[in-house]
């Protein structure tokens, strides 16, 4: 089992490209804490397929854009599992809108989700995985977006490119604790964040992904997996694309 003995948050794990990153780590043997905002039931789900596959996870409300409620979120994994050795921050979401249509709030509610969850979640979680000495792994989930920008999407591809940089930063800030800090840029795969596109977009977005087609959401997890494995040991600060060759 490549993650065996390992113990992993995932936020936004209630669904889509979380849920699928959750259920392949617990695939591969680690431990996963569930992170969700309001989909109780759908989290309670994730933690039951899992159990029933004999894993081991425990869903955990946060609302991972309030910085108390991060440090709560780290501490409640902690406290069940006593070590956090993998931090996926997936939790997202847009309010896509021209800049002229653009509303404060729309601005503030993105980048709070996308960005400052990031900086969240790792703040509560450097010093545990500091002080423990084992390594560990912070695989952040940024957008293709972030690398070619998106007319409608001024405020998500803002704060997925300020996960890039953040990214960057901490891994020269804890690569000689052995902590790995990566970021992964998804295409399109099909999710309840991608369901709202317009179909003349999804047309067209055929059109620019080289291999024709949108992604599977196992193919973004398995990657999440290699890199929250001891086998990604010497991979770090790294964007890699999982996107059918769109962004290249
Ligand atoms: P999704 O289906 O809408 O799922 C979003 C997840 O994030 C849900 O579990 C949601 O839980 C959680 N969430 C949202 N706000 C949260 C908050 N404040 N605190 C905690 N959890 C929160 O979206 P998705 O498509 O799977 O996207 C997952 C990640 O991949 C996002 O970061 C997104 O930007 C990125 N991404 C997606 C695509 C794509 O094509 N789908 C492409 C590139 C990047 P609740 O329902 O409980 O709030």
């Amino acid at each position: 089992m490549l993650l065996e003995g390992k113990v992993a948050v995932v936020t936004g794990a209630s669904r889509g490209i979380g849920r699928a990153i959750a259920e392949d780590l617990a695939a591969h043997g680690a431990a996963v804490v569930i992170n969700y905002n309001a989909s109780a039931d759908a989290a309670e789900e994730v933690v039951a397929g899992i159990k029933a596959n004999g894993g081991r996870a425990t869903a955990v409300q946060a609302d991972v854009s309030q910085f108390d409620q991060a440090q709560t979120l780290i501490k409640t994994a902690l406290d069940s599992y006593g070590q956090i050795d993998i931090l996926v921050n997936n939790a997202g979401t847009t309010r896509d809108k021209l800049l002229l249509m653009m509303k404060e709030a729309d601005w503030d509610t993105v980048l709070d989700t996308n960005l400052k969850s990031v900086f969240n979640c790792c703040k509560a979680v450097a010093r545990p995985m500091i002080r423990r000495k084992q390594g560990g792994r912070i695989i952040n989930i940024s957008s293709v977006a972030a690398l070619v920008g998106q007319a409608g999407q001024a405020n998500y591809a803002a704060s997925k490119a300020g996960v890039i940089g953040f990214t960057k930063s901490l891994a020269k800030e804890v690569g000689s604790r052995q902590i790995t800090v990566n970021a992964v840029t998804p295409g399109f795969f099909p999710t309840a964040l991608t369901a709202v596109l317009p179909e003349d977009m999804v047309n067209t977005s055929l059109e620019y992904i080289p291999l024709g087609r949108w992604g599977e959401l196992s193919e973004v997890a398995y990657l999440v997996s290699f890199l929250a494995s001891d086998k990604a040991a010497y991979i770090t600060g790294q964007v890699i694309s999982v996107d059918g060759g769109l962004a290249m």
